[in-house]
């Protein structure tokens, strides 16, 4: 082992060799297996805490991950306690979304800017080959060690000692670890596995940047419902280099599926007229990429010595796919249950379902609301418009009232209570009325 050590000192090709080489005979309090979002916060907040961590990622950094890159007021918080924040607005890598707004199914539009009526901005655009790679370095500053180009292929846990042995087919190199946590993403094969996390994602989304230059978007951010799309969308989101982050996002429950997803998302950037406009004649398009998103919450995201965190865990919001804060709020909530859990020397099922009631009480419940949401807007499409048409009348306020709910600053019931629904469905009759009178006429 020392000789080994010696010789990777003296010839050092690759890093990660070295590190290998010095952590592979520990035994770690925790390995989380992929360092996403999840992963690496989960591993500052531990690492912080004096908790030996070692997270070990399939891919080196920097790499890409397929996101539309908004990143929303409760990210923002972890973001900042991370430093990571800071570093983004230093080096001018992050745009603020303060000019947008939405076009509704029946193509209503409304714009605004949401500066005018907050003292923090609700999303920041940041291209997630940075945002992740400094969320790993904040926890590899913390005392986290990290591993990379490591996939993980097997994992066995000695039950009479506590003890995981974490595995890859590709690799000599085994890991051991008294807490495993899964944060390997939305289709997750560990969770899957492990047997908690059952079947494949429920929805798909694509990605693909617009170049700069070639494009006239004159807005940070804004979300388009192609009546055919619901409760599905398409977003426009300006990164700080001047690219715009296109995404179609095809969510379950309307007349679209994932199948259709190759055909929607060339379509709407050509054909959509509200998208065209905005872009511009002549977008240079990267090649479409696309991803699955799990969505609602996974019934049970612990296990003897395991949680599942993240998208492994289904910790997306069903309404928007939007994950990244809650991914970053369950890291927090877990390691704070590892902690109590190292220091009762208690990691057994029962005391770790702690952490899934935790997160559920924090934001997993509110899923429901946003399941009934998607139904109403399934049902009533007629709801999105009166929402755009109300805001024009009512102006930024409104609509800023309206953004906090959909980016998880407030619960999603919200909606359902008097403050927003009885405007939206006033609205809603009036705009019905309007159009039954109109298709009276035409006949
Ligand atoms: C197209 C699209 C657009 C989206 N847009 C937004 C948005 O605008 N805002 C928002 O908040 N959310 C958005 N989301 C959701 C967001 O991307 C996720 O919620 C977030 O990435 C969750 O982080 P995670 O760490 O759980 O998973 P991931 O970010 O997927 O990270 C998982 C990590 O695990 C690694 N890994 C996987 N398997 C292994 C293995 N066996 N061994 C080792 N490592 C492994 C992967 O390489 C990866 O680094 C979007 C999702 C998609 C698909």
């Amino acid at each position: 082992m020392l000789f080994a050590g010696i010789l990777l000192q003296l010839f050092p090709t690759n890093s990660e060799i070295i590190t290998m080489a010095t952590i592979s005979d520990d035994i770690f309090d925790v390995c989380i297996v992929g360092a996403g979002i999840a992963g690496s916060t989960c591993a500052f907040y531990l690492a912080k805490k004096g908790i030996r961590t070692l997270v070990l990622e399939k891919k080196k950094f920097p790499r890409d991950k397929i996101c539309g890159d908004a990143i929303t007021e409760r990210a923002q918080i972890h973001l900042n306690r991370m430093g990571v924040l800071q570093e983004i607005l230093a080096e001018k890598k992050g745009n603020w979304a303060a000019l947008g707004g939405l076009v509704s199914p029946s193509g209503i539009e409304y714009y605004g800017d949401s500066a005018k009526e907050l003292d923090q901005h609700l999303v920041i655009a940041v291209k997630r080959k940075i945002l992740d790679e400094k969320l790993i370095r904040a926890a590899v500053n913390q005392g986290a060690k990290l591993v990379e180009n490591y996939s993980v292929t097997d994992t066995i846990l000695l039950k009479e000692k506590g003890i995981w042995t974490i595995k890859s087919d590709k690799s000599k190199k085994e890991f051991k670890a008294k807490i495993l946590i899964v944060a390997d993403g939305a289709a997750s094969h560990l969770g899957r596995k492990l047997g908690l996390v059952d079947g494949p994602p429920q929805a798909t989304c694509s990605r693909a940047y617009i170049e700069s230059g070639s494009h006239q978007f004159p807005y940070d951010g804004v979300c388009y419902y192609p009546p055919n799309l619901v409760p599905g969308y398409c977003a426009l989101f300006k990164e700080a280099d001047g690219d715009v982050v296109y995404c179609c996002y095809i969510i379950p429950g309307g007349e679209c599926d994932t199948s259709h997803l190759l055909e929607l998302h060339h379509k709407f950037i050509k054909e959509d007229p509200f998208m065209s406009k905005a872009i511009g004649p002549n977008p240079k398009l990267e090649k479409m990429k696309a991803a699955t998103i799990r969505f609602g919450g996974i019934s049970k995201s612990y296990g003897d010595h395991l949680l599942i965190l993240g998208d492994a865990a289904g910790q997306i919001d069903p309404v928007t796919g939007e994950g990244i804060q809650y991914a970053m709020d369950a890291s927090e909530i877990a390691a704070s249950t590892i902690q109590e859990g190292l220091k009762r020397n208690n990691l057994g099922e029962r005391f770790l379902k702690r952490y899934h009631r935790r997160w559920m009480k924090s934001f997993g419940r509110d899923f429901k609301w946003s399941q009934r949401m998607v139904k109403v807007c399934v049902k009533y499409p007629i709801f999105l418009d009166a929402f755009a048409s109300v805001s024009k009348r009512k102006g930024d306020k409104f609509m800023t009232e309206w953004g906090k709910i959909m980016t998880g600053s407030k619960t999603k019931i919200n909606f359902f209570l008097p403050k927003l629904a009885f405007p939206l469905a006033f609205e809603t009759l009036r705009l019905r009325r309007k159009r039954k009178k109109l298709a009276k006429k035409d006949k």
